[in-house]
């Protein structure tokens, strides 16, 4: 039997001796509407009743309101402890509870009363588990195929660095979509993602590309927290050289005055100016805006991501 020692989940203890920082006043683009409707409230209850975790509540997502509505949820399984402490992110950190065996069927009974046509799978970084947690990743892709075999899966996982065969098992599980965000530059890793490492998360891109070339892979990144345009424009050259098919670029908020501070708010006009240079780099697809997150309109995205390369192959065959 296993016997859990109730944790207490912290957030984010490292920062607690630091005094606030002064906080930015949001721009106007960034005013977001309260998840105030029946579905949010639908969605939110049906979460409870499965004993499921959504990064939307946990990262405090300003889209909620506008997803929920649609019952468009991300699940994240694995707990929602996690064993980093991300300065930018909300997720709680501590010591994790035993893994839920039920949770994949959860996940895939949620996705079944949703109705969700595309779902997006995340989880809190699990690195007290030898394979990080690749096996629940596939046991819940396992299960939502079983269950709606007309889903399509995007998974968005951690590091999985030290955990060797997590990556294989996971790729081997055939998600439509392998998701890995890179957060930001590699200049700001120490202070903003500081137990991760900027070059093994890119390997882990190339990687899932090398084991599957047929599988969409997509990264996202975060601007606001002082990284410079010639730095993203780096790291836009380096996804590529990991054939990364999707880019995402959204505007950094701070969950609370203990998180890293917001160093900018950058212009709608700006982020157009990303998209563009992306676009350019060879990306199939690029979202680029405020409120642009991972998983944000994720199944129209993925549409769209799979009529690119069919247009770009016909492309090719046509040249
Ligand atoms: S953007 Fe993603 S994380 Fe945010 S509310 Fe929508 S589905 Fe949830």
């Amino acid at each position: 039997m296993t016997v859990n020692i109730h944790p207490v989940p912290v957030r984010h203890p490292e920062k607690a001796h630091k005094p606030d920082t002064p906080v930015l006043r949001k721009p106007d683009w960034i005013r977001v509407k309260a998840p105030t409707s029946e579905e949010a409230a639908e969605t939110r209850r049906l979460m409870r009743d499965l004993k499921l975790h959504t990064v939307c509540e946990e990262a405090a997502c300003p889209n909620l309101g506008e997803c929920w509505k649609q019952k468009h949820a991300t699940f994240m399984i694995l707990g929602a402890i996690c064993t980093r402490a991300c300065s930018f992110c909300n997720v709680a950190t501590g010591k994790p509870l035993a893994v839920d065996a039920d949770e994949p069927q959860h996940v895939a009974e949620a996705v079944g009363q949703l109705g969700l046509h595309h779902v997006v799978i995340t989880s809190v970084d699990r690195d007290d588990l030898p394979d990080g947690g690749a096996a629940q990743f596939v046991r819940t892709i396992e299960e939502i195929r079983k269950a709606s075999p007309g889903t399509t899966i995007e998974i968005l996982t951690p590091d999985f660095i030290r955990k060797p065969g997590a990556i294989e098992a996971v790729v081997a599980a055939r998600p439509d979509v392998f998701n890995h965000n890179l957060e930001t530059v590699p200049r700001l890793y120490p202070t903003i993602r500081p137990g991760a490492r900027y070059f093994g998360s890119l390997q882990l891109l190339a990687k899932v590309k090398e084991l599957d070339p047929s599988m969409f892979t997509k990264s996202g990144l975060m601007v606001g927290l002082g990284e410079e345009k010639i730095e993203i424009m780096q790291v836009m050259d380096d996804l590529r050289a990991a054939d990364v098919d999707f880019l995402t670029i959204g505007q950094y908020l701070q969950p609370t005055r203990k998180h890293a501070e917001v160093k900018s708010f950058v212009t709608p006009d700006e982020f157009e100016t990303y998209k563009t240079l992306a676009g350019a780099k060879g990306f199939l697809m690029v979202s680029a805006s405020p409120l642009t997150r991972s998983s944000h309109h994720a199944g129209a995205d993925f549409a769209r991501l799979k009529a690119n390369r069919a247009a770009k192959l016909a492309a090719r065959a046509g040249a």
